[in-house]
């Protein structure tokens, strides 16, 4: 790990001016990302800002909506007795997604913007990685994969957003508030991510500097079931093969609403339109999962290591909206 300079500014404002002005500094929370990748010698940041102890670190509750501020860590949030009661999903998700050690150390913001968990982005000995190195093409596409994805991939990169805590969010129709040196603005969830395209190397609509300080979740509505299934190598600490997050509101045996967040399988947190219209004014059963699922996953890109979870997919989106219906898993 090469030298760098560590600051620790004392508001907001001083943080987004520092890293703003300066394109080799980075912002550190809770270091589960930053500090692999600097080790790793994927990121050699000059500058190191440490943003942990600015004060981001709330809740706030009101009866339809939950505001948590970006240093907020993931167990804090796990705790939090309203999640329980309406929104299942975003608990779940939050459990599922981390070691507890890791829960205590991990913050909001910064589950939000983890890099890619590739191997070949992480080892700077390969050379081919379009996401690490702009036109030195992609090492897993070439080579073997895994771990993957299908959904949003192409050619150029297929690396996974490997955030449970996302997924959950966008099903949830979250809200991120971001913060520049001209001001903030909100961007609802599903529109923050980027899809590699032609740019691997974007993941997301935040400009350097920009930092995230809130995330806005609505609350469902009351008596909405919701649920996260994530299906992995091993039941202990894992990154998903594949994984839903369903949420159901069911009125006299109708679905009224659905929305499904899908992780394991997209370069983004994905959300899954199509079947959610599939599902909306239908009784829930198992031929309109079947037919949710299948339209969930279409358009795949897989490699020969992937090509397993097209249907590995469609089961567990079958799974989830059975269980959280009620139905039998
Ligand atoms: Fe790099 Fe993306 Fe290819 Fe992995 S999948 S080697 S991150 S370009």
């Amino acid at each position: 790990m090469r030298e760098f300079a560590f600051v620790r500014p004392t508001n907001v404002e001083q943080a987004v001016e520092l890293v703003t002005g300066d394109p080799d500094a980075a912002y550190l929370a809770g270091g589960t990302t930053l500090v692999d990748l600097m080790k790793d010698g994927v990121l050699r940041p000059r500058r190191v800002v440490d943003i942990a102890r600015l004060p981001l670190r709330e809740v706030i509750r009101t009866d339809h909506a939950v505001t948590v501020g970006a240093l907020t860590t993931m167990e804090e949030l796990a705790a939090e007795p309203v999640l329980a009661e309406r929104a299942p999903v975003l608990r779940e998700a939050l459990l599922a997604g981390a070691s507890t050690q890791l829960r205590n150390m991990a913050t909001i913001g910064g589950n939000l913007l983890q890099r890619a968990r590739c191997r070949y982005f992480r080892d700077p000995s390969v050379r081919a990685c379009n996401k690490r190195s702009p036109g030195s093409g992609c090492a897993a596409v070439d080579e073997s994969a895994r771990m993957h994805a299908i959904l949003g991939a192409g050619e150029s990169c297929i690396a996974l957003h490997a955030s449970d805590l996302a997924v959950a969010l966008v099903a949830l129709d979250a809200v991120v508030h971001l913060q520049g040196t001209t001001g903030t603005r909100r961007v609802p969830l599903t529109e923050f991510y980027r899809v590699p395209g032609s740019t691997p190397e974007r993941e997301n609509v935040l400009e350097h500097g920009q930092l995230i300080t809130a995330v806005e979740i609505p609350l469902p509505a009351a008596g909405t079931a919701s649920g996260y299934l994530k299906i992995r190598d091993r039941a202990s600490y894992e990154f998903a093969l594949v994984s839903a997050a369903a949420v159901l509101e069911i009125r006299d045996g109708v679905i009224h609403d659905a929305r499904m967040g899908l992780g394991g399988v997209g370069t983004i947190p994905w959300r899954a339109p199509t079947a959610e219209s599939l599902l909306r004014g239908a009784r829930p059963g198992t031929g309109v999962f079947r037919a949710a699922a299948a339209s969930a996953i279409r358009d795949t890109f897989t490699v020969p290591g992937t090509a397993f979870k097209v249907a590995l997919a469609r089961r567990t989106i079958e799974r989830a909206l059975s269980t959280v219906s009620g139905g039998t898993p």
